[in-house]
């Protein structure tokens, strides 16, 4: 948009025509600094809505009320409490009701997705993954991997960018899945790469999985409340994420996880099963034999964690009055604004050498941006962080940024740059 300004002014004209900007008030913004704050770790930990103390009060009210009379007598009873987040969570993810639940935390349920859908043989027993895919997934794949007694050295092709890029090109991607089809029982990709915030075409991914017979699964954490999906109708085998980062949920909230229709239909299909899982008409008799659900619920263990979920439906209720498409359309346009201003700010200074190395296609990237900052060290993180930017900062000299359409304004993209280009040095 070659009207723009590297300005305050315009910046501030951009909050006042922002459909959402009367959502920032509705968060609480970090005070642990004398100063005003740049929150720009929402891909990490999504901030507080004001409204989630009242939540969960209702909840403690109806505990002190109740006690164990609320799994039926609570304003919301706590027995199916997990159904009054699936409907506004499998609207997130592009999902019907049906295929998803709120449960767990996200290894946890990376792992029991992965109970039912790698099922490895003699001959089919690879996983493809990305390169610097989130530790945890590492350690989930591998750990897998061995549990089936496969080596994961031979077992987990990983897929990196190509010398001297830093995003994973999709023809790239497709080709690796074509060359090891015969030997490929499972993908398990980030919807959204943590560190560079590159967008997975996951749709084509699980086409070229599903034509060599291999289950696709994603690991959304980055991408749920990010940017918009259909897992349905892109026929995905399983997802999960995680409800604390764009999700706002608080630390350690519950997860979500996706498995498709056509097989939580399937009672046969491989899984641990705990009773939550159990058909709910007879849940209570206490039968000895499990007998699935025909819904993603069939793969919770436990009773719902009713405080924690309370904090991640006053969450989804925020996103629900929005809509992913109101939120994408004002995160492309706040991170395009965020781009612009850095490559303005790196064009004026001839000694500065800021490098995005997130997609420049806004189709391919959410919120984040992280950027290279050649020549620079901790020492720049560290101003940054003194004059109230809270980023992430990944050695020798990534930051990456998340300026959430939700509660992040222009102003604070503006300020951001403004910061940044009297922090760096010469
Ligand atoms: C944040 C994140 C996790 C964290 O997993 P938890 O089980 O919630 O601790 C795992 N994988 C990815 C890709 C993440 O971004």
């Amino acid at each position: 948009m070659n009207n723009w300004k590297n300005s305050l002014k315009f910046a501030k004209e951009l909050d006042s025509v922002d459909p959402l900007r009367k959502f920032r008030d509705r968060f609480y913004f970090p005070t642990f600094l004398n100063k005003k704050i740049i929150y720009f770790t929402g891909n990490s930990l999504g901030l507080q809505p004001k409204s989630t103390k009242d939540y969960i009060q209702q909840e403690l009210d109806d505990w002190a009320k109740w006690g164990v009379e609320g799994h039926f007598h609570a304003k919301k009873p706590w027995m199916p409490y997990h159904e009054f987040l699936t409907e506004k969570a499998a609207k997130i993810v592009g999902a019907q009701p049906n295929e998803v639940v709120i449960t767990h935390s996200l290894t946890t349920n990376l792992h029991l997705l992965m109970v039912s859908f790698y099922q490895p043989t003699k001959e089919k027993f690879k996983i493809l993954c990305e390169k610097k895919a989130f530790p945890s997934d590492q350690y989930a794949l591998q750990s897998q991997v061995k549990f089936h007694g496969f080596d994961p050295q031979e077992a987990i092709i990983e897929i990196g960018p190509r010398e001297g890029e830093h995003t994973i090109r999709e023809e790239d991607i497709i080709q690796e899945i074509q060359a090891n089809g015969d030997s490929l029982a499972m993908i398990m990709i980030g919807g959204v790469n943590y560190f560079t915030g590159q967008v997975f075409p996951m749709k084509n991914i699980t086409e070229a999985g599903h034509k060599v017979n291999a289950k696709v699964g994603f690991d959304l954490a980055h991408a749920a409340g990010n940017i918009p999906m259909e897992l349905h109708n892109w026929n995905v085998d399983f997802a999960a994420w995680c409800g604390y980062k764009y999700l706002n949920s608080g630390p350690g909230g519950v997860s979500g996880l996706f498995i498709h229709e056509r097989h939580v239909q399937n009672t046969e299909l491989k899984r641990f099963a705990g009773w939550w899982g159990h058909d709910k008409s007879d849940r209570f008799k206490m039968p000895d034999e499990f007998k699935p659900m025909k819904t993603a619920e069939a793969w919770q263990l436990s009773n719902a964690p009713v405080i924690s979920m309370a904090a991640h439906l006053a969450s989804l209720d925020i996103f629900d009055e929005i809509g992913m498409h109101n939120l994408r359309a004002k995160s492309k346009q706040l991170t395009a604004y965020q781009e612009f201003v850095i490559q303005d700010i790196n064009n004026r200074n001839s000694s500065f050498n800021l490098e995005i190395i997130t997609p420049s296609n806004p189709e391919d990237r959410g919120c984040q941006l992280s950027i290279v900052a050649h020549g620079q060290g901790k020492t720049l993180f560290e101003k940054l962080s003194s004059e109230g930017i809270v980023t992430d900062w990944r050695e020798p000299n990534v930051i990456r940024i998340a300026p959430v359409p939700l509660y992040n304004s222009y102003e604070d993209v503006y300020l951001f740059g403004e910061i940044l280009e009297r922090s760096m040095d010469d």
